[in-house]
């Protein structure tokens, strides 16, 4: 199981068995990157316009300008009233008034008085309850109420979702939709957000040429360092591509000192047992430690991740926070969809504490498999798959492929099914995590 990488020095974080491995479960070296990632840092910050904001990792508190309702709301269309007066029913009561929602002047309701109010209306003085509009019948300034309501019902008190001064969103929470109706409420057309951490792309190879240059008959066209931008641009933070590396040292050591100016490389290729796999020996070169240099999964076995020293005397220029101390880098094997699912399991903990907030934990949802799977042990297994069905009916089947390099196949999946190592065969009809895309 071990490759050929000499074995990672003992590291506190990792708890090794007896003999030093460097090839983990993929729960092991899951928790090895959480671990590290933990020590990370957010980079700069900016002050953005809140329209821009989708996805961003918030600096500041935003806290309630105001009492959350502002005024006791209706929650209905209805009459607002006293519940005591329609504890017998049906009851008559006399209406005085109409609220519409934003209106400034409120009446003041005596017994036996009540107002047709608005949905987001303010009720009024001497109300304490909404009967709505279904259960009662109005001719002119007379109201017949067929149903009795309770004290506060169909109104939300002032200051009862939250009072002003609250803290509602803490620093480091990742603004959705929710997030951002919030600043909208609390009056922040912009937010201080931190800048999206910057993450080095290098495809290896000799074999690997770029995009817009014609292959020759044995070469093939740079693929991953565009997947993984769109990765990294999923993840929320910003990819720098670096130029392809040829498999010559040299140039090789020149490329990767570029990428360790970034906030984390990602090397993508060159870290299996090939001949001219060199990646591990340049970053050796470079102090590199090595945490793991593989783990228990297919795709993705040769998976590597390590730091490198900054400062001085390393020539890498110290990143992220100014008390890094390391750049961390991940060797990500080259055949496309170890690539791809490589990042997915390992390199979004990273990025998201670079990016100011806490690890998102990987979590898999669960499908019905449609038909059997029959593997072998020893590898928990990410399988290009595709769901369908809807709703609480979905239904999950492998899509044929033809191992890892099979890029055409995982553009027609869309999800992994995980399938535990232990495990030679899953019937259909068995509920089975899966990894969406
Ligand atoms: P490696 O990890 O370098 O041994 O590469 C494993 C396989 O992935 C080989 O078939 C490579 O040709 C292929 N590969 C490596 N880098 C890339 C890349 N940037 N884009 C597409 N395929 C690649
Ligand atoms: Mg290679």
């Amino acid at each position: 199981m071990v490759g050929f990488w000499p074995p990672a020095p003992y590291h506190r974080h990792v708890a090794v068995s007896a003999h030093l491995s460097t090839v983990f479960s993929f729960e092991e070296a899951r928790r090895v990157v959480e671990e590290h990632a933990v020590g990370l840092r957010g980079r700069g910050r900016e002050l953005i316009p809140l329209l821009d904001a989708a996805g961003r990792v918030l600096v500041e508190t935003l806290t309630a300008d105001r009492d959350f309702p502002p005024f006791p709301r209706a929650a209905r269309d209805g009459y607002a009233l006293r519940a005591a007066d329609v504890e017998k029913v049906p009851a008559s009561l006399e209406v005085i008034a109409e609220i519409k929602a934003g209106a400034p002047q409120l009446p003041e309701l005596r017994p036996g008085q009540a107002a047709a109010i608005m949905t987001g209306a303010a009720a009024p003085e001497g109300s304490d309850a909404v009967v709505m509009i279904e259960h009662a019948t109005r001719a002119d300034d007379c109201l017949q109420v067929m149903k009795t309501v309770s004290r506060g019902e169909n109104i939300v008190p002032t200051g009862s979702e939250a009072r002003r001064g609250d803290k509602l969103i803490q620093p480091g929470a990742r603004l959705g939709y929710a997030e951002i109706a919030v600043a909208a409420a609390v009056g922040r057309p912009r937010v201080l957000v931190y800048s999206k951490p910057r993450i080095a792309v290098l495809a290896t190879g000799d074999e690997v040429v770029d995009v817009d240059v014609p292959p020759s008959p044995t070469q093939i066209r740079n693929s991953n360092s565009y997947s993984l931008a769109a990765q990294i641009q999923s993840a929320g933070a910003e990819p720098i591509l670096l130029p392809i590396a040829p498999d010559e040292p040299a140039r090789l050591r020149e490329v990767l000192a570029e990428g360790f100016e970034a906030d984390l490389l990602l090397i993508a290729g060159g870290v299996s047992m090939g001949k001219y796999d060199l990646v591990e020996q340049t970053l050796s070169e470079l102090q590199a430690e090595f945490f793991f240099t593989g783990a228990l999964i297919q795709p993705g076995k040769p998976i590597v991740f390590g730091r490198i020293p900054c400062g001085a005397d390393t020539l890498i220029r110290e990143g992220a926070s100014p008390s890094a101390s390391h750049k961390y880098f991940f060797g990500l094997p080259g055949n496309p969809i170890s690539t791809m699912v490589t990042f997915e399991l390992f390199v979004r903990p990273v990025i998201d504490r670079l990016a100011g907030a806490a690890s998102r934990k990987l979590a898999f949802l669960h499908a019905k498999l449609k038909s059997a799977i029959k593997t072998k042990t020893g590898l928990k297994r990410f399988l290009p798959a595709l769901i369908s069905g809807e709703f609480e009916q979905s239904e999950v089947e492998l899509v044929k492929w033809q191992g890892s390099g099979d890029i055409a196949s995982a553009a027609r999946a869309n999800c992994f099914v995980v399938v535990p190592p232990d495990r030679e065969r899953i019937e259909a009809g068995e509920w089975v995590p899966v990894l969406l895309r």
